[in-house]
Order: C-alpha cells, then sequence, then structure tokens
C-alpha cells in the first residue's frame, strides 16, 4: 500500500492508477495513505489550480477539456483529468470513456486522465474525488481538472473541491430561472455560453449577466461565449479562470481560506459517516441479524429502528 502510493507520487503512472481503484474501493488503508501525504494545495491557492468544469450532458465539457488540456501543455504545465460520471455506474463504461478522452494526448506523459465512475452513490463520489485530488496534487500536477455533469445539488458536491469552477451553459441550456434552480449560480465563478456557434448564444449571454449583476457577490462573474469545437474562445476562458485564481490569493484570500475550511469539515463528517454505516452494515449482517430480518420483513420500522439504534450506549 504505501509503495504504491510513494511510487504514484514519484510519478509512476501505473502505480497512480492503482492508487487511484484503491481509493475507489475503499481498501482498508487508504485514508492512512492521503493523510500522510501533503498537499500544496492545503497551504495556498492555486498550488496546484484545481479548476472544477460542469454543466449539462452533452454542453461540451469534454471538448472544452481537450482544448484547456492542449493549451496547459502548450505552457508545458503536467495537467490531470478526473471525470466524474455519476451517470454510468460501471467502471468498464469508466475506462472506455478514457480511452476516447486520451486519444488526443495518449502518447503525452504530462497529461493523465482517469474517470470515477460511481461504484457507490454520489455522497461516495465526492469523498473519492477530494481524495484524488489530494493525490494528484502530492503527485506535482499544476492544474488539476475536475469534470463533472451538472443536474442536481449532490453532484455540485463533488465541485466542493475545486478553486474555481466553470459553468459550461449552451444557447439552448433553458432559462435562468431553471440555472439558478439547478444550484448553478451559486456555484459559478465563470460561466461560459458554448457552441456560440449556434442562435441564441447572445441572449442566453445577456441573461446570465443579469442574473450575476443581481446575484451580486464578492467575485465578478464573467460571462464569456465559447464555441469548444472551433477553438474560439478558450483563451479567454484560460483567462478568466486565471484572474479567478489570482482573486483567491489576493483580495478573495478570504472567502478561499472560508470554503476550504468548510470543504475540510464537510469531509471528515462524510468520512465519519461512512465509517459508521459500514460499521452498522457489518453489524447487521453478523450479531444483530435478527434486527435485518426484521428491517426486511416490516415487523420493525426503519425510524423506530434508527432511534433505538441510535440510543445504545
Ligand atoms: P459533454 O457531455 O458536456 O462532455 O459534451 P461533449 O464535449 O461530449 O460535446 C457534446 C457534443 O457537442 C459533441 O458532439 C460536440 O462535438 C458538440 N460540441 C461541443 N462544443 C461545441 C461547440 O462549441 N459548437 C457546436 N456546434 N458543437 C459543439
Amino acid at each position: 500500500m504505501t509503495n504504491v502510493f510513494t511510487d504514484a507520487i514519484a510519478g509512476d503512472r501505473r502505480a497512480l492508477s492503482r492508487a487511484i481503484s484503491m481509493i475507489d474501493d475503499r481498501v482498508d488503508g487508504v485514508l492512512d495513505a492521503i493523510g500522510g501525504l501533503l498537499p500544496r494545495r492545503d497551504s495556498r491557492p492555486g498550488a496546484p489550480h484545481v479548476l472544477g468544469i460542469t454543466g449539462p450532458p452533452g454542453a461540451g465539457k469534454s471538448t472544452l477539456t481537450n482544448r484547456l488540456i492542449s493549451r496547459a501543455r502548450a505552457g508545458n504545465e503536467r495537467v490531470a483529468v478526473v471525470a466524474v460520471d455519476p451517470s454510468s455506474p460501471f467502471s468498464g463504461g469508466a475506462i472506455l470513456g478514457d480511452r476516447l478522452r486520451m486519444e488526443a494526448h495518449a502518447s503525452d506523459r504530462g497529461v493523465f486522465v482517469r474517470s470515477l465512475a460511481s461504484r457507490g452513490h454520489i455522497g461516495g463520489l465526492s469523498r473519492a474525488t477530494g481524495q484524488v485530488v489530494s493525490l494528484l496534487d502530492a503527485a506535482g500536477f499544476g492544474t488539476i481538472i475536475v469534470e463533472t455533469v451538472g443536474v442536481g445539488q449532490s453532484e455540485l458536491a463533488v465541485l466542493e473541491v475545486a478553486d474555481t469552477v466553470v459553468v459550461l451553459l449552451t444557447p439552448e441550456s433553458g432559462d435562468v430561472v431553471q440555472t439558478m434552480k439547478a444550484g448553478l449560480l451559486e456555484v459559478a465563478d465563470v460561466f461560459v455560453v458554448n457552441k456560440s456557434d449556434r442562435p441564441g448564444a447572445q441572449r442566453m449571454r445577456r441573461h446570465l449577466e443579469l442574473a450575476v449583476e443581481l446575484d451580486d457577490g464578492p467575485w465578478a462573474v464573467p460571462v464569456l461565449l465559447a464555441s469548444a469545437t472551433e477553438g474560439e474562445g478558450v483563451d479567454a476562458v484560460l483567462h478568466a479562470a486565471k484572474a479567478h485564481l489570482t482573486w483567491c490569493e489576493g483580495e478573495g484570500l478570504g472567502v478561499w481560506t472560508l470554503r476550504r475550511a468548510a470543504g475540510r469539515v464537510r469531509t471528515f463528517l462524510d468520512l465519519v459517516g461512512e465509517d459508521a454505516r459500514a460499521a452498522t452494515w457489518a453489524a447487521l449482517n453478523s450479531e444483530h441479524s435478527d434486527l435485518r430480518l426484521a428491517l426486511e420483513k416490516g415487523s420493525i420500522n426503519p425510524y423506530a429502528a434508527a432511534a433505538s439504534w441510535e440510543a445504545k450506549p
């Protein structure tokens, strides 16, 4: 275990893949291994720059990510991508996805792409994502892109780990009210209306600008137009993401620090909750199997069972 993590940090890509699988599989001892790392990003923003990219399915996240990888590589920066795909329950699908994603950058050793498919539940995904980002950080990647489908609050929890969140929409994404309902307005540090080669992009942009002005947060969220397939507007996206990072390092340091602090407490609660669940599940399968049977039969309801369970010394 320790060797796998040490090798992963030293730059062994196979060990890195194995270590990530161990995180995904919740192998015993993984938390100790992660806890022993010294992620650079705990100390200050941008070391590395963790970029979250979210938006509805088909908005162009993968296309934009590929463009961003190319830009980062042109600057000789090492890039890692964690694609979080809660919609695909089979890791086989995720591995196939990685192959497709990797195609353009397959021979480039400065690029590492990995999918986390949902083997467990969405809470488990955000937990795993945080650990994977810590590992990639310790392995020295300069930019870490976390790509996720933004369709609900729980999916957005995955983005808690990011310094800068880019929300990708399209002219067809519907109205701004929907965007707000999906919680995207709260998480966005940069809005991008992708597929600007299609009608309605300017209109969507104006609506988003109005919503952002009304929101009046401490950081002025830019609303950009891009066409990821054409490669247009990609530099502006990168520029806006860097500008946000610069803000986090200076004027916005307090906001950044609060986000990180809240994230650490949430991570702790998630992990402890998960351990308690695992221990309870083990108990239901051994010494308390009568309780499990009673729950299954319905002779005790889960609320009463939980109340008496919690009341146990
Ligand atoms: P994701 O599901 O958000 O990762 O979206 P993809 O990157 O897979 O893109 C979904 C589809 O939209 C693909 O067919 C892309 O070629 C297409 N697409 C992406 N960006 C653009 C764009 O700027 N303009 C147009 N017209 N199509 C785009």
